[in-house]
């Protein structure tokens, strides 16, 4: 595909102190953009300075919520080349989410390329020390401007990069998990299985009440049982109960993780049993409190893996591992960072070489 660029005649000052990073509040130099309309299809492929995108007032991504993301790191891998994880995963991820959404959809290989060309173009912008990566959020919005309700017919797909800092740069501490019983994220049917902004918006309030009580997030359950674990704050939930791997089946409403569908690989391929199946919330606390609970993790792009020490449902409380990481959750951490960093073998070709 053609992509012009057009270079920053202000680059800017890269941080120096890699330890005070954080997540997302850098970004480079440049972002991508390119427009959809019916007639056109995607066009005008273009890579700009990083700056700010003007969007016209009635557009439908500000009233009626019409947004899609991804979210994706480029490392440094030992032998200096840089590297992505399964970026085809997340291609096809987003064009499901597109689908979801009335949003148009990307070709798996336009999207790679894409994301290949500003990465390079970047590449001096991905920081060195370890666990620090390159965090990549393309992302698509309807952009018609008039406030009828129909289907996007004009969209507009942008990717913009921050460099972010070591997640788990003071260990990888356990977090308290608050069980949510008044708010639901997604329903089967709704838009649960796609990334979209709606999703986040609606899930905030949750997460707030949880912070206050002093907890690091919340543990959905399904939407019309309100009985099913589905996720934990915005990763999939991974539990280890008698010796068998549990995590709750893709019905709909959970997010497809790429980190959840390479953990299950993994742990096939070491010949763990794992379960894709409802669990319910009273199967979970049974297990808790007959000790055939025996870890239990989330796992997302931004962590890998976080364990989780301790669980609060209502007016019950209970210690995972006694609030230690496990380790399953320590091998699976140390198996995907390992590859994701080039330091360990990579036997189903999951690194994606950008340069
Ligand atoms: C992105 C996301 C995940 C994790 O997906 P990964 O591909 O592993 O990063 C899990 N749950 C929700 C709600 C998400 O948005």
């Amino acid at each position: 595909m053609q992509i012009t660029v057009t270079k920053t005649q202000n680059p800017k000052q890269k941080p120096t102190d890699e330890t005070k990073l954080g997540f997302g509040r850098i970004f480079t130099d440049h972002m991508f953009l390119m427009d959809y309309d019916p007639q056109q299809g995607w066009h005008d492929a273009r890579i700009v300075p990083f700056d700010y995108i003007p969007v016209h007032p009635a557009s439908t991504v500000f009233h009626y919520g019409a947004e899609i993301f991804e979210g994706m790191k480029a490392y440094r891998g030992a032998n200096g080349q840089i590297i992505m994880f399964r970026p085809y995963e997340n291609a096809r991820r987003m064009n499901d989410s597109a689908e979801r959404l009335c949003l148009p959809q990307i070709d798996e290989n336009d999207f790679v390329e894409i994301l290949d060309t500003l990465v390079e173009l970047e590449k001096d912008w991905i920081p060195h020390s370890e666990g620090t990566s390159l965090y990549i959020r393309p992302f698509t919005y309807g952009n018609d401007p008039h406030l009828g309700v129909h289907a996007v017919s004009q969209a507009t797909f942008a990717v913009i990069c921050s460099p972010v800092g070591a997640y788990y740069a003071e260990g990888i501490n356990p977090v308290k998990i608050a069980i949510e019983s008044q708010d639901v994220r997604a329903v089967r049917g709704g838009t649960g299985y796609a990334k979209c902004g709606g999703n986040y918006a609606a899930s905030l309030r949750a997460g707030q009440r949880a912070e206050a009580k002093g907890f690091t997030q919340v543990l959905w359950l399904d939407g019309v049982e309100r009985k099913y674990i589905e996720e934990v704050g915005s990763m999939n939930v991974m539990f280890k109960i008698g010796g068998e791997i549990v995590t709750p089946k893709l019905t709909g409403s959970v997010l497809p993780g790429i980190t959840r569908k390479s953990c299950i690989e993994l742990l096939r391929a070491k010949d763990y049993t794992v379960s894709e199946r409802l669990l319910s919330v009273d199967e979970l606390f049974a297990a808790a409190q007959n000790g055939t609970l025996e870890e239990a993790w989330g796992t997302g792009t931004a962590a890998v893996i976080s364990p989780i020490g301790w669980l609060s449902y209502q007016d019950k409380e209970y210690t995972v591992n006694g609030g230690a990481i496990g380790p399953v959750a320590q091998w699976l951490y140390d198996e995907l960072t390992g590859i994701q960093w080039g330091k360990r073998p990579d036997p189903a070709d999951w690194c994606h070489t950008v340069c």
